[in-house]
C-alpha cells in the first residue's frame, strides 16, 4: 500500500483523507471506476432467490466445527500433575541442603 492510512480510508469512505492525499484520491477514483464498470456490466443480472440459502447450507456443511478432542487437555493435565508431584517429592529433600548452604554463606 502506498499510504499507511489506506485501510482506514477504505473502511471509512475516506473523503477527508483523500482531499489531502493525492495517492489515495487516485486509488479511490480507480476503485470507483471498477465499481461503476461492474455495476454496468452486471446490471441486468440478479442472483436467484435460493442462492443465499444454498450458499449458507454449503458453508455449514463444509466448515462445520468438529468436536475437539479432550486428549490434549488430559495429557496437559497429566504432565503438569507429574511436574507438581515431582516438585512435592524433591523440594522437601533439597530444602535442608539449601538452608545449610545459605547458613554457610551468611
Ligand atoms: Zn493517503
Amino acid at each position: 500500500m502506498a499510504c499507511p492510512e489506506f485501510e482506514d480510508l477504505v473502511r471509512g469512505g475516506g473523503g477527508d483523507h483523500a482531499a489531502h492525499c493525492e495517492e489515495c484520491r487516485a486509488l479511490l477514483d480507480a476503485l470507483a471506476d471498477v465499481d461503476a464498470t461492474f455495476d454496468a456490466a452486471f446490471a441486468g443480472i440478479s442472483a436467484p432467490p435460493s442462492l443465499a440459502a444454498a450458499v449458507r447450507a454449503r458453508m455449514a456443511r463444509e466448515f462445520s466445527v468438529r468436536r475437539t478432542s479432550l486428549l490434549p487437555e488430559v495429557l496437559d493435565f497429566i504432565g503438569w500433575a507429574a511436574v507438581l508431584a515431582l516438585a512435592a517429592i524433591l523440594l522437601p529433600r533439597f530444602l535442608p541442603l539449601l538452608d545449610a548452604a545459605l547458613a554457610r554463606i551468611s
